[in-house]
């Protein structure tokens, strides 16, 4: 055994508790769900069950989107802005005294490492619920119009990979903005949404101004078909969202689309190489890559691949994959079979294309959902691990010589959602940054997030933006 081996420091799982059994919550109060179905949520880690979900059908999704109506008409739309944003300053307050629950929960059902449910997910919730409720009583002085209008009642879908972050990038500017809201967490991580829904009773807000509807891909189809639905808020896969743009084609109902991405991480050969390398790690093995800004094409410039490769390689030989719940751990486990099962075909797809895969020796978990940290070297961006979102903890490395072939590279993709730049000087950083056709630009960083910050992207990576000033339009009827 390694001398200097860590000692587990395991978080303790005391703090949750997890029911048997949760319902749906409508209207202030946890409701069976009229379809009478459950399907079982479970640790990716272990492969155990957690709990049973209710899976809310077209008739559940309609009570939901019902009360939401009602609240909205009845007292969310008559409460002054002020009053409006206490309830959301009382939420962040909440969320922070009950972090650690948040965290616990998140990486039990999740498999993120509880280091990034408790340093980064939660603690950007709460920030998400300030910043908004800060926003709540000043709307005016947004530049959006003398008395900027809500849509009214809003359906909101979100993704598996940060359901807590994602629910507070939905719920928070919707209710600062005046809108109320119909939530429907991932299939396979609803138990934050429902611990939130405990935090939104504790809060006394108003009963149907928040509900949450679980279930799987239906229950979102129904949602989106909903009539009583003025506006989708949607993050997850570009088929999905394309899906959504083509049902509510022809309605009236606004969409966000915040969808997949395929970034670029260019590396120049000034960069501070030791810095880059880190970044490089955080951009793609962050959330075990399950991250739509996900730094997941290094473009490095020629003659200096060899050095960051090999910097990069005794790096990932000190990531730490395992238990998620042990505060050492670096990648904790893929979500599900489902996603596992996408990383391994593209993968095979990398190595049948001819790139070279390479690993750090890793022993991986004999029960649950897991990845070793990968990288492709020798790959030309026809090949499928260039082209397509692998979302894992997988890099696709390919190089450049001049910056005009950098940016052509990056560009070089349907999606547009992030990218990042490494170089010490200013203005290669200005000049790459004003061509790329990226969304969020992180320079010398990554994976940076702030709830001033909009964030979006464009082509194929989705519409509109989330988050900060501009974040707010989107749930406004701006210019109408
Ligand atoms: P990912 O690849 O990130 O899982 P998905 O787009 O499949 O992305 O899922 C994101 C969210 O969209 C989840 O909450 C999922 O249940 C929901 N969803 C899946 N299919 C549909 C659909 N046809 N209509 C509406 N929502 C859907």
């Amino acid at each position: 055994m390694n001398p200097f081996e860590y000692a587990p420091a395991l978080e303790s799982t005391s703090i949750v508790t997890i029911a048997d059994r949760y319902k749906l919550f409508i209207n202030g109060k946890f409701v069976a769900p009229r379809s009478g179905k459950y399907f079982p949520t479970i640790n990716p880690a272990t492969g155990k069950k957690l709990s049973e979900i209710a899976e809310a059908n077209s008739a559940d999704v309609d009570l939901a989107v019902k009360a939401a109506r009602e609240a909205y008409v009845k007292v969310w739309s008559k409460l002054s802005a002020a009053e409006r944003g206490k309830y959301l300053f009382r939420i962040a307050r909440i969320l922070q005294e009950r972090a650690r629950e948040f965290a616990v929960l998140e990486t039990l059902d999740n498999g993120k490492p509880i280091r990034e449910s408790r340093d980064t997910d939660i603690p950007l919730v709460a920030a998400h619920f300030f910043y908004h409720a800060g926003w709540a009583d000043k709307l005016k002085y947004a530049g959006l119009g003398d008395a900027p209008k809500p849509h009214g009642v809003v359906g909101q879908i979100i993704p598996w990979n940060f359901p807590m972050l994602m629910l507070a990038w939905k719920v928070a500017p919707a209710l600062a903005t005046g809108n109320t809201v119909v939530l429907k967490p991932a299939e396979t991580t609803s138990l934050t949404a429902l611990l939130f829904a405990e935090v939104c009773q504790q809060a006394g807000l108003p009963n149907g101004v928040v509900n949450i509807v679980t279930g799987a891909g239906a229950t979102g189809a129904a949602l989106v078909n909903h009539p009583g639905i003025d506006k989708i808020a949607f993050t997850g896969s570009t088929d999905v969202g394309k899906l959504i743009a083509t049902s509510i084609a022809g309605t009236k109902k606004n969409a966000t689309l915040e969808l997949g991405g395929k970034a670029a991480n260019i590396i120049y050969d000034d960069a501070a190489i030791d810095e880059a390398v880190e970044g490089i790690v955080n951009g793609i093995f962050f959330n075990q890559g399950h991250v739509c800004c996900a730094g997941s094409r290094l473009l490095v410039q020629e003659n200096v691949q060899d050095e960051v490769l090999a910097k990069l390689k005794v790096r990932m030989s000190h990531i730490r994959l395992g238990n998620p719940l042990d505060k050492n751990t670096d990648i904790g486990a893929i979500n599900s079979a489902a996603q596992l099962a996408k990383i391994k075909e593209l993968s095979a797809a990398g190595e049948a294309e001819g790139a070279e895969r390479w690993s750090p020796p890793c022993d991986l978990p004999p029960a649950g959902f897991w990845f070793a940290p990968t990288i492709f070297t020798g790959v030309s961006q026809t090949h499928r691990i260039a082209r397509e979102e692998i979302f894992g903890p997988v890099l696709s490395v390919l190089t450049f010589r001049t910056p005009q072939e950098a940016i052509e590279k990056a560009n070089n993709t349907p999606y547009g959602l992030s990218a990042g730049i490494w170089s010490e000087k200013g203005s290669k950083i200005l000049w790459t940054a004003s061509k790329l056709r990226a969304g969020v630009i992180w320079a010398n960083t990554f994976n940076k997030f702030d709830p001033a910050s909009p964030f979006g992207g464009y082509k194929e990576s989705g519409w509109g933006r989330e988050g900060g000033r501009y974040g707010l339009t989107a749930y406004l009827k701006v210019g109408k």
